[in-house]
């Protein structure tokens, strides 16, 4: 596959699998089925026609709006597919047509899913992170993957630095500061990537935070620290950073700072 149309057969693939996405995204906290009953209308609970159904191209022709009872359809749908049109895209241009693009894209939609739900319910399902551990360690094992021992060494770091934050936290503020889903998420993370972006994972969500944080407490006066603040988002975007500039950020850093 050359030239443009890989791309935009690339793309369409994603909004595709976005729409699924979303299914999930719905579906996954409010722990109803998603198998193949068809997708319904979150209003007047009427089933959606397949002809409504096609990714950003039925919401532009249903003006946003149910066909049947004529309620707003969240923007929340078309920006998810084609936010995960994009990233295929986007991947398949830093990677090329290769396993790391699968496993990458992959872990993009996991990733879009548990951010997505994680801001919503502020939990992180276990339905994704124990399976996507899983998925993590065997992809390690293909052709061009971290290995096995990098992946559970991944996995341990991912999930143990995590822990001990969780440990401190709930310590330092005498209550639960972190959730167990954040731990299984950087466990998940480090399966995939390794613990040296797990590394680089934990300062980028950090940063990330710190920043939308302060843009939030700028315009916003009435900002409460008592409500939990879902740290998942943060991760997701850290992780999504690790997979564009994670080698060229460690390889900077090993060859500035740890010369032997
Ligand atoms: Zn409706």
């Amino acid at each position: 596959m050359e030239g443009i149309s890989a791309y935009i057969w690339i793309f369409c693939v994603g909004l595709v699998i976005g729409s699924f996405l979303n299914v999930l995204i719905y579906r996954i906290p409010r722990k109803l089925s998603f198998g193949f009953n068809r997708s319904f209308c979150p209003s007047c609970k009427e089933k959606i026609k397949f002809y409504d159904n096609i990714p950003v191209v039925s919401y532009i022709i249903l003006k946003g709006k149910c066909r049947n009872c004529k309620a707003g359809i969240s923007f929340r749908y078309p920006l998810v597919e084609l936010l995960n049109g994009l990233i295929y895209a986007f991947l398949l241009h830093n990677f090329g047509p290769s396993m790391e693009f699968i496993v990458f894209c992959f872990l993009s939609s996991v990733l879009i899913t548990i951010f997505f739900i994680d801001l919503d319910f502020q939990i992180i399902p276990d339905l994704l992170t124990m399976p996507g551990m899983a998925v993590g360690l065997g992809v390690s094992l293909l052709p061009g993957g971290i290995g096995i021992v990098s992946s559970l060494i991944g996995l341990a770091v991912g999930g143990g630095v995590l822990y001990l934050i969780a440990l401190g936290g709930d310590w330092l503020f005498k209550k639960e500061s972190m959730g167990g889903g954040d731990i299984k998420m950087a466990a998940m993370l480090g399966a995939f990537l390794g613990w040296q972006k797990v590394v680089f994972i934990f300062f980028a969500a950090a940063v990330i935070g710190l920043m939308i944080s302060l843009v939030i407490m700028l315009f916003s006066k009435k900002l409460r620290v008592s409500r939990v603040v879902p740290f998942g988002p943060f991760l997701a975007l850290g992780a999504f950073a690790a997979i564009v500039y994670g080698d060229s950020v460690i390889a900077y850093y090993i060859s500035n700072y740890l010369k032997i």
